[in-house]
């Protein structure tokens, strides 16, 4: 069964008892960690183990979504020593923790930059990758596995399509979408969702359900979930911490 476990899902800065923005992701056989906020390795060690995973995925160089890696590092060279961790990002963000991290950077992980093009089978996982509408290079994910699919946005501005996705692998199971604020209307420009847009871009590629994410700290919650259920016809739930949401089902 595919099926994402939160690990922590708060946009830019973490809510009491929170962390930022970080995901398990397993199916029958594969355990990756896609992105690693700020707060997730806590999490992380709730429900596994750097000696059973398979792999990090890292979207984007914004600081909520990887900077708990410089930790991890630290526990993998210094405490938990094990083969090298895969790590699949694009080059900008491999510049970025290149230089936060330094010379440890080869000893722990085996880093690789990935393209839009490029399928990556991790264990019985298969990722693709889409470019968003964002501040820095910045990746959507997409994972096949156990005959089911989910999508996850990253950090994206209202110009970016899931359509991509469902051309090149098929219908989406789960999408997990960045719902930072409520209410476009104050905050204009801003290159994140807002709760109707990821309701659109959910209904847009027929996705089959849609768990909300990213929500700033001070956002009234529940009514995202009001806001985006009024344009899109599938379930809609709130990503809370610890909690796991299968692909297709419950
Ligand atoms: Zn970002």
């Amino acid at each position: 069964m595919l099926a994402v476990r939160i690990l922590g899902c708060s946009g830019s800065y973490a809510a009491a008892g929170g962390a930022c923005t970080g995901y398990l992701v397993q199916s029958s056989g594969t355990n990756v960690w896609l992105d690693c906020g700020p707060g997730t390795l806590a999490n992380f060690h709730q429900w596994s183990s750097l000696a059973a995973l398979d792999a990090i995925v890292l979207t984007h160089a914004h600081p909520d979504h990887w900077l708990e890696l410089p930790i991890i590092a630290n526990a993998l060279e210094w405490y938990e020593p094990r083969e090298r961790v895969p790590v699949y990002s694009n080059a900008h963000m491999f510049g970025e923790a290149r230089q936060l991290i330094g010379q440890s950077i080869s000893t722990v992980f085996d880093w690789h930059v990935v393209n839009t093009v490029d399928t990556v089978s991790i264990g019985d996982q298969e990722w693709r990758f889409d470019e968003t509408d964002h501040y820095v290079p910045t990746y959507a994910t997409r994972v096949d596995a156990d005959g089911s699919s989910l999508v996850f946005s990253s950090d994206t501005g209202p110009a970016f399509s899931l359509q991509g996705f469902v051309d090149r692998a098929g219908p989406i199971d789960m999408a997990l979408l960045e719902s930072t604020f409520l209410d476009r209307s104050e905050h204009e420009d801003t290159l994140h969702l807002s709760a109707v847009e990821a309701g659109q871009m959910a209904a847009a590629a027929s996705a089959g359900r849609l768990v909300l994410t990213h929500q700033a700290p001070r956002e009234e919650r529940p009514a995202h979930v009001e806001a985006a259920s009024a344009v899109y016809d599938g379930p809609v739930a709130l990503a809370e911490v610890g909690a796991q949401y299968a692909a297709a089902g419950d």
